[in-house]
């Protein structure tokens, strides 16, 4: 299997769902999607192996938003969450202009690659979440197993190597929490750094465009409404970098 196949697939028929509903259907929309089979929401390791527990939960169901309206900007925002049975969602709140038939393209690769960010969360912890391959070390305040610790293990090594691993994780932890007031910390902590590669990963890939073209365009818009300073900007895009070389070293870049 290759690496990221499946859950594209997954990101994609979301989006395209998305896409069939964005003109006509009502303001406010429900999706239920089947997950084909478990392999399709592990990703990027072909060395994952599954556990062998029965796992119960196989979909997810996404909750749209859409706020039609004449002359205003593409926005589009997505968060996952569980409904009242504990059952995993994924909630989008769109605006967007009907007629702007320009911003058709935009709206599905951007569509394309947030779907594959929020996918992501869904399988790193939580209902989608499975065993994958055990590890040898775990962090406080974190699951103990799953693709959400192999990816701490990662990023510890890459980007705080030799450091107390427990210390390292709750500050990032914390840093989180906090991250409606220090955004550039949201932007690269530990459980949302992979996600956002993910997306931009796939959104590159299928527009077929340099990965780092979204990354800079998604951060240039940071900086624009002053969320983040321009030496946030270059020193989220430069971990950013580095986690997509690790995950995705076949990701195309504007200046190689
Ligand atoms: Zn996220």
């Amino acid at each position: 299997m290759s690496r990221g196949g499946r859950t594209r697939s997954l990101a994609r028929r979301v989006t395209d769902a998305i896409m069939r509903h964005l003109d006509y259907r009502p303001t406010l929309g429900r999706i239920n999607l089947q997950v084909p089979d478990e392999r399709s929401v592990f990703c990027w390791s072909d060395k994952w192996k599954l556990d062998d527990t029965d796992h119960e939960c196989r979909h997810f169901t996404v909750i749209l938003k859409l706020k039609r309206k004449r002359g205003t900007e593409l926005d589009i925002g997505a968060e996952v969450g569980s409904d009242l049975f504990g059952e995993p969602v994924i909630t989008y709140q769109i605006f967007y202009d009907r007629q702007n038939k320009s911003a058709r393209e935009e709206i599905y690769y951007e569509l394309l690659g947030i779907s594959a960010h929020e996918i992501e969360h869904l399988t790193e912890e939580g209902l989608l979440a499975f065993q994958g391959p055990r590890q040898h070390k775990t962090y406080m305040g974190f699951p103990d197993s799953g693709k959400m610790l192999h990816n701490l293990n990662d990023m510890h090594r890459l980007f705080s190597p030799g450091t107390d691993k427990d210390l390292w994780a709750q500050r990032d932890l914390i840093a989180t929490r906090n991250s409606f007031e220090n955004e550039e910390v949201y932007l690269i902590c530990a459980l949302e750094l992979n996600a956002f590669v993910k997306g931009f990963y796939e959104q590159a890939r299928a527009a077929r465009r340099p990965i780092d073209f979204f990354m800079r365009s998604y951060l240039n818009d940071y900086v624009k409404h002053g969320r983040i300073q321009q030496h946030h900007a270059e020193l989220v895009l430069d971990i950013w970098r580095t986690w997509t070389h690790l995950r995705f070293p076949k990701a195309r870049w504007l200046d190689t």
